[in-house]
């Protein structure tokens, strides 16, 4: 039977004129600003805060702020974007700008009222880093079993507990911390509040000294009988399970994103560097068996791609994309290891010394399968997907 003639739809990962100009804009900054420091940072454990100042600059803090409050006013697609380009560079950047936007600025324009928005939104998108502290000491996988409690005191909330883990911790102003207000409730007691640095009896912990994203800070948060006045709860009391669980969905397409940047930035090191080095009398690129290996690395990130642009154009959408977006963080953090991994290997004794940018991809990406949900909390949520 003929069909009629409709609208062809070209490749996924063709990008738009304006996401391909702000792309390019990014990775511009990353090989420009970010590739010089990148030894430096992850010898010192820590990002320069001048670094930070430019990401405000450059708009990438607050991709879906509306312009009225001085944001990018872009889609959650350009926060990938920008974490993939950044993170081809530098994970680390890359996760800095990953939190921000797929957590912390997610949250607030999903669940923020409009007196939150106007109070936080500005800040964020101009000079306010962000971090979300869900995870405990005595809960991660099972995150809602979470310790920090929150006693109703008039007119505040007084939080109480230790948060650990918290990404952007040494470079945040404002912390979404969950707590529990109504233990008996269970789950359903988990409230999110918006804690400012300078509150009394708030404070940032111990720093990790971590294998790799070692210039993203990663740090213990202490709460201890800290006042946050009830004006600061986001979304409503005993909701915040719901704002953790759709936020972490979301923020999990931006880890897959910082996964295709490292992957990108490593698969280009070994191309480049199989083409120079010789042995035999010719480059190592001339054997088939290398040629192979790096064809299969191709199609890796060929793959995850494909998986992380598609969970995040349909959220941008507004479809269903749990599934897809588990899927995306699972593949595009093993394809990582993977090909981090190869990279070293081709790179020989030269991809186990930290003079050569390898070894760092491949420390690096071993995170991308712990947070946000372990690989095995991926696995768990496709495999009720496929059998519900
Ligand atoms: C560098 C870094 C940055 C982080 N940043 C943040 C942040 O900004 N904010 C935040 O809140 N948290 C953050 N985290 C915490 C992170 O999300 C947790 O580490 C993660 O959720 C895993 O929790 P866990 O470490 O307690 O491991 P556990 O939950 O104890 O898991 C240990 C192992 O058991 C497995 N496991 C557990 N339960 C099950 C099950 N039911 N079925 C099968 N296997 C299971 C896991 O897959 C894993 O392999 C960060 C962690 C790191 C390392």
């Amino acid at each position: 039977m003929p069909h009629e003639a409709t609208e062809v739809l070209s490749s996924l990962n063709e990008l738009s004129e304006d996401e391909r100009l702000f792309r390019n804009a990014v990775l511009e900054f990353a090989e420009r600003r970010v590739r010089p420091l990148v030894r430096q940072m992850d010898e010192d454990a820590k990002m320069p805060h001048d670094l930070v100042e430019e990401l405000f600059g450059l708009g990438v803090m607050g991709v879906e702020i509306p312009e009225s409050f001085g944001g990018s006013a872009a889609r959650f697609f350009h926060s990938v974007l920008a974490v993939e380009a950044l993170s081809r560079v530098d994970p680390s950047v890359g996760l800095l700008v990953d939190v921000q936007n797929t957590l912390v600025v997610n949250a607030l324009i999903k669940w923020g009222s409009d007196e939150v928005k106007r109070r936080f939104l500005p800040a964020l998108a101009s000079r306010t880093v962000g971090a979300y502290a869900l995870s405990e000491a005595g809960s991660g996988s099972d995150a809602f079993a979470l310790a920090t409690r929150a006693a109703a005191v008039g007119d505040d909330f007084v939080l109480t507990g230790r948060k650990l883990w918290i990404t952007n911790a040494n470079e945040a102003d404002l912390f979404i911390v969950f707590a529990n207000a109504n233990p008996e409730a269970g789950y359903r007691g988990i409230t999110a509040f918006l804690v400012e640095r300078g509150f009394a009896g708030f404070s940032v912990g111990k720093k990790e000294d971590k294998l790799g994203i070692r210039a993203s800070s990663t740090c213990e948060l202490l709460l201890d009988e800290c006042r946050v006045p009830r004006a600061n709860v986001l979304g409503e009391v005993g909701k915040g399970y719901k704002v953790a669980i759709e936020t972490l969905n979301e923020g999990r397409i931006g880890i897959g994103a910082q996964m295709i940047g490292l992957t990108r930035g490593a698969l280009d090191h070994a191309v480049h560097y199989v083409r120079e080095r010789k042995q035999f009398g010719k480059p190592i690129a001339d054997f088939q068996a290398v040629q192979f290996q790096l064809a299969r690395a191709a199609v890796d990130l060929e793959a995850a791609r494909l998986l992380v642009y598609n969970a995040a154009r349909l959220r941008d959408a507004g479809q269903p994309f749990l599934k897809e977006a588990a899927m995306c963080k699972l593949f595009a953090s093993e394809a990582a290891e993977r090909v981090t991994s190869l990279a070293v290997n081709l790179f020989g004794g030269y991809g186990f010394v930290k003079d050569y940018p390898v070894e760092k991809l491949f420390r690096d990406q071993k995170v991308g399968q712990i947070y946000e949900g372990t690989s095995n909390m991926q696995l768990g949520t496709i495999a009720k997907a496929i059998l519900s």
